[in-house]
């Protein structure tokens, strides 16, 4: 039984998602989408995926990217995480 961070309900088939040492609880994946998921840089949508990330910025595709003007863009895919050890773009937003 726990309380959703985003949305106070108290529900019996709540979860947990730990971020930096942080534990969040969510009675939905919309909750924790809608909590802790990054905004995309260009139409701030919820990047849900692997997204892009450029500059510091998380882009939810290339086509943002690209419209602010970035054009070296890269696939931030678990293989790229493991390689580079850069999970920052976590905590974007
Ligand atoms: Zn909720
Ligand atoms: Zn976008």
């Amino acid at each position: 039984m726990g309380q959703c961070h985003t949305c106070g309900n108290i529900y019996d088939k709540s979860f947990e998602v730990i971020l930096k040492d942080v534990t969040f609880t969510f009675d939905s994946f919309e909750c924790a989408i809608q909590a802790l998921a990054p905004a995309c840089g260009h139409c701030q949508c919820r990047v849900i995926g692997h997204g892009v990330e450029a500059r510091e910025t998380v882009f939810c595709c290339a086509h943002c990217a690209h419209a602010s003007g970035i054009s070296d863009v890269q696939d931030r895919s678990q293989h790229d995480m493991e390689r580079t050890g850069n999970t920052e773009y976590l905590l974007a937003k």
